[in-house]
């Protein structure tokens, strides 16, 4: 078996880490014998989406995310909404999971029209929204308990096309006032978690993972790793946000 995955602008979307979310899938398709080829598609790349099996977008600030609007205008914004149509499989933290909704507004009101593959929308605020959180993934995703960082002024609201990745235990989430945390479409996985998110959540890993070769090889059982030192991360911060 093999993956091919896609890193959608790593030049501009690489806040906290994000980039160490592909070390980690790189590394836990490795451990397993499962080939991975990654694709570095920066501004001004044409990736082919429809030929990849997992496309990583990371988190920006405003001004990146305005950075590269031409880009995505340029066509890209229809190969991605294409792509997740298709079932593709999408993780996309903060930034890059906001860009996948109809529009972000500056908390100064510039409308920056994002790429509308997903049913929902996203406003700047004054306060932002910082600091380790931890939310409860939906039974559709998994079930997990994902313990993450944000950082975000923008709060998210999800339309009735869409569910959320989970609830929120600890920390804001998508607004900080309605408990959900992330989205799910067909095989999208969005979330504000930086961190990077998935080497302290390897079953959300291996669950992302999962669903993408399942779409490309059928039903496939994952080999179990130890993943002691991953879960001891995770469990460190469990304690330090609910004791
Ligand atoms: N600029 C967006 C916001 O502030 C996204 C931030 C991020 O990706 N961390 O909400």
């Amino acid at each position: 078996m093999n993956l091919k995955i896609c890193h959608m602008y790593p030049d501009v979307l690489n806040l906290y880490g994000d980039r160490g979310n592909i070390l980690c899938l790189r590394r836990r398709l490795e451990w397993r014998g499962i080939d991975v080829t990654v694709e570095s598609a920066g501004i001004g790349a044409r990736p082919k989406l429809a030929e990849c099996d997992l496309v990583f977008i990371g988190g920006g600030q405003d001004f990146e995310q305005e950075v590269l609007l031409d880009d995505l205008h340029s066509g890209r914004d229809e190969e991605v909404k294409a792509a997740i149509a298709d079932g593709v499989t999408f993780l996309a933290i903060c930034g890059g999971y906001q860009m996948l909704g109809e529009y972000y507004e500056t908390y100064d009101g510039r409308r920056c029209g994002f790429i509308g593959a997903l049913d929902l929308y996203t406003v700047g605020s004054k306060q932002r929204m910082i600091g380790n959180y931890m939310f409860t993934c939906t039974p559709e995703s998994g079930g997990s308990t994902v313990v993450g960082f944000e950082n975000h002024s923008g709060r998210t609201r999800l339309g009735p096309g869409v569910q959320p990745l989970g609830t929120v235990t600890s920390g804001f989430g998508n607004n900080g006032e309605d408990k959900t945390e992330g989205a799910r479409f067909k095989n999208v996985f969005a979330t504000y978690s930086h961190g990077p998110l998935l080497p302290k959540n390897p079953e959300l890993c291996d669950f992302i993972l999962k669903t993408a070769l399942e779409r490309k090889y059928g039903a496939v059982s994952l080999e179990p790793l130890s993943d002691e030192a991953e879960l001891a991360a995770h469990g460190e911060m469990v304690r330090r946000l609910i004791g």
